[in-house]
């Protein structure tokens, strides 16, 4: 793998032919969960397609021309052109495959999967899933000198690492930005010397032989799995939300409540993740609408005392959404008055839902532990599901209270099991 400056950059990369280019940084967990991704690129597709990484702190004012903001950025040339999209954040392999093939005959594409061959590893432990139930799971088996691989589709951290602010985590006395939580759990996590294999495809889960597949060549083979998949928000059925999903319907206040500075928001919810999400959605927009579907809101006290001294937000009680459009640029959004039973239509810029979660076990293959009635998996006291060294930890689990204390908690129990155990 070839290191180069902006002073190569006309030679090597403009006059270069095909190439591949990893704008990088350092302490950016990110790169350090591509880095071992692209070697391996480099070694498949390395005689066809040029492998360079540069210095992104180092070369900035090429990396601005190139319209690069974040590490790492990976750019496609070819014959000096820059050719398919770029990619940044927690790159998948599958994602650099797909462009690399773009680049080079349907032959040698053929040619290069011939040559892929399946690996196996195994170990102790395999943990599904990197938020902070997960991750605690590995630091604990991780000190204890237990082989362990924490696996997840995105990058460590959970919903942890999209929470503007967490205020009730203990050992802080101010509230903290939920990424740098993320990211202290993960090093934290790292630095026991367990695997992280992230922002990786999961290919296949056999809880029962303890088998796991990603990014469809690597086999993970564990004596006992840890189930820390979290769960996913709800949606609401309703007509025109999954076309405006990410196109005027959102999931995420931190992820997007930045694009709407001083305009309308609607927020559908009132649950405890709903107010806190309007809050913050007020720091950013003119005017917040909420719609519940109650009479009151369901959020804790303090929250909704905080929420009722907030004037951006108004509260429309005792309404559900019946479908959405989009008229001149603004979500409508068809409301039924659950008293009235009439149809109003609320009009704002863009739409936020909080309407509770789902368990995430579609993901874990056919042979499912035993499930409560609302789809989260039974455990018993020390975390062991009913499939024999399956564990199951944090809010997939069935249990009264989802917060990171508790998920950190279920972490624990499970480790300090297994780790008796083996
Ligand atoms: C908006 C919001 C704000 C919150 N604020 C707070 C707060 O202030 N304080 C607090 O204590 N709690 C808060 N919570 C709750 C808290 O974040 C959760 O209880 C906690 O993150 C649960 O941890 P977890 O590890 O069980 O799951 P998650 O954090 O959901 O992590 C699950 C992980 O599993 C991964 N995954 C998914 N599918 C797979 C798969 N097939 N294979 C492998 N991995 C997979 C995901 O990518 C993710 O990284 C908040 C939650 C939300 C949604």
């Amino acid at each position: 793998m070839k290191e180069i400056n902006a002073s190569d950059f006309e030679k090597e990369v403009l006059n270069g032919g095909k190439v591949v280019l990893d704008f990088y940084s350092t302490e950016c967990p990110p790169c350090e969960a591509l880095a071992p991704k692209f070697d391996s690129m480099a070694a498949l597709y390395g005689e066809k397609i040029k492998f360079l990484k540069i210095f992104r702190q180092g070369n900035r004012e090429l990396a601005t021309a190139l319209g690069v903001s974040s590490s790492p950025t990976l750019l496609f040339f070819d014959n000096g052109k820059q050719i398919t999209d770029s990619i940044s954040g927690g790159i998948k392999k599958s994602e650099i495959m797909s462009r690399l093939d773009l680049m080079i005959s349907e032959e040698e594409v053929k040619e290069i999967k011939i040559r892929l061959k399946p690996t196996v590893s195994e170990y102790d432990v395999a943990i599904l899933g990197g938020g902070p139930a997960g991750l605690t799971a590995g630091m604990y088996l991780g000190q204890a000198k237990i082989k362990t691989v924490l696996i997840d589709p995105a990058l460590p951290g959970g919903y942890m690492g999209i929470t503007h602010q967490v205020s009730n985590y203990p050992g802080f006395e101010q509230p903290q930005p939920g990424f740098m939580l993320a990211h202290y759990m993960s090093e934290q996590a790292k630095h026991t010397g367990i695997d992280f294999k992230v922002a990786v495809d999961i290919t296949s889960v056999d809880l029962k032989k303890k088998e796991i597949v990603i990014d469809a060549y690597e086999t993970i083979k564990a004596k006992k799995i840890i189930i820390a998949t979290g769960t996913s928000p709800n949606t609401m059925n309703a007509p025109g939300e999954t076309t405006y999903k990410g196109k005027g319907i959102s999931y995420c206040a931190t992820c997007d409540a930045k694009y709407f500075v001083d305009k309308d928001v609607t927020v559908i919810g009132g649950g405890n993740s709903a107010v806190e999400e309007a809050l913050f959605i007020t720091k950013f927009a003119r005017k917040v609408t909420m719609v519940h579907q109650f009479d009151k809101l369901t959020a804790n006290q303090t929250a909704i005392e905080i929420l009722q001294a907030n004037d951006k937000i108004e509260v429309m009680y005792e309404h559900e959404p019946r479908k959405f459009d989009k008229r001149d640029g603004k979500m409508i959004a068809t409301l039924e008055n659950l008293k009235t039973k009439k149809l109003v239509e609320l009009a704002s810029d863009g739409v936020f839902v909080f309407i509770g979660f789902k368990a995430n076990v579609n993901v874990l293959g056919k042979d499912i532990p035993a499930l409560d009635n609302w789809g989260y998996i039974k455990t018993n006291e020390d975390m062991q599901t009913s499939i024999p060294d399956v564990y199951a930890i944090g809010d997939i689990i069935s249990k009264k209270y989802r917060q990171i204390t508790t998920a950190v908690a279920d972490g624990t129990i499970a480790a300090m099991n297994i780790s008796k155990e083996l």
